[in-house]
């Protein structure tokens, strides 16, 4: 309870969480703010290194209709989480997500990112290398830490897409994603309803991918714990993002001050280059975090780490554990 009443004072203002609905009627003139600024959103420590940061141009023009919002991105000294300060609302994650990666937001993106070309977009989305090694990689996990897989008999993927993601040696069993996007899953592979998740007896709940987008990833977390039982296994799987951790972010502005030679016109300018940009991934998850996530005798990790997962010309790192309900 402690860590709920934490996490929810972490949001200021904090009348405006309770007025959400109230402020959904007025939703056209009143502008909902939501910055978590005062203590760790995962874990509720408050001892927090802050950075200067900017949501980059695309994200402003598509989810904020351009108005640019103050930010910063705070890591947390204790679970080593890192997340953007503004938290957006639910419109603002509707407005974004919507036709996510469909022709428009391409053209958009496009207008302020040259490289992000078609051709790029649809490798986003099909990468065919990527998805057999993520598959792969999940089976090879699965096989080492259970001693007997074929006793999985109902599997979710929640937030799970089209189901492409589930290894294909389970398909023995079960195979239902949770999506609100309403795409439509692979043969073989169900969609679930939000009301149906608590009907079903889940051995594998999987969440990949999903967690960095959420404004309250905690909440996500506490459905799929809810989602569990004894012996319900999790594999939660995350990218491993430490860009913000390059040695040109981590000056502060009193130490560009200090450097000799430091004219007010490149002072500005080195300043201005120390902001960190902040795409669509608002969370970014550490080992630590998600061991706190997780530290509870009801919980078992059984495996945790950081890989390297190949796409053909480049590789991306994840960050993955598997927890049993013991
Ligand atoms: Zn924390």
């Amino acid at each position: 309870m402690n860590r709920i009443i934490k996490f929810l004072t972490s949001f200021v203002p904090l009348e405006k969480w309770h007025n959400k609905q109230k402020d959904e009627l007025n939703s056209k003139i009143t502008e909902k703010n939501f910055y978590a600024e005062k203590a760790c959103i995962i874990c509720g420590s408050t001892d927090l290194i802050k950075k200067s940061a900017f949501f980059v141009p695309f994200l402003t023009k598509r989810m904020f209709n351009g108005k640019k919002k103050k930010n910063q991105l705070y890591t947390c000294k204790n679970c080593g989480f890192s997340y953007s300060s503004y938290r957006p609302t639910d419109e603002e994650m509707a407005q974004y997500y919507q036709n996510y990666r469909g022709t428009e937001y391409q053209r958009q993106r496009e207008e302020t990112e040259p490289s992000y070309t078609k051709e790029f977009n649809y490798m986003l989305g099909y990468n065919k290398v990527e998805e057999e090694n993520r598959k792969k990689n999940l089976y090879n996990l699965l096989i080492k830490n259970m001693s007997n897989i074929s006793a999985l008999k109902n599997i979710l993927d929640y937030g799970g897409d089209e189901g492409q993601f589930i290894p294909d040696e389970l398909s023995f069993a079960k195979r239902f994603v949770y999506e609100v996007s309403g795409v439509k899953p692979l043969e073989g592979i169900y969609n679930i309803s939000e009301e149906d998740l608590y009907t079903q007896h889940w051995d594998l709940i999987m969440c990949c991918h999903v967690l960095e987008h959420m404004p309250n990833p905690m909440d996500t977390i506490n459905i799929l714990k809810n989602l569990m039982h004894k012996n319900t296994y999790i594999y939660i799987e995350l990218p491993y993002e430490d860009y913000f951790e390059e040695e040109k972010y981590k000056l502060t502005l009193a130490e560009i001050i200090k450097r000799p030679k430091s004219t007010l016109k490149k002072l500005l300018k080195k300043e201005k280059f120390n902001y960190v940009p902040i795409h669509e991934h608002i969370n970014f998850f550490r080992e630590k975090t998600l061991m706190n996530v997780f530290n509870d005798k009801q919980y078992q990790i059984l495996d945790i780490g950081t890989k390297e997962i190949s796409y053909a010309y480049g590789a991306t790192k994840i960050i993955y554990c598997l927890v049993q309900k013991v």
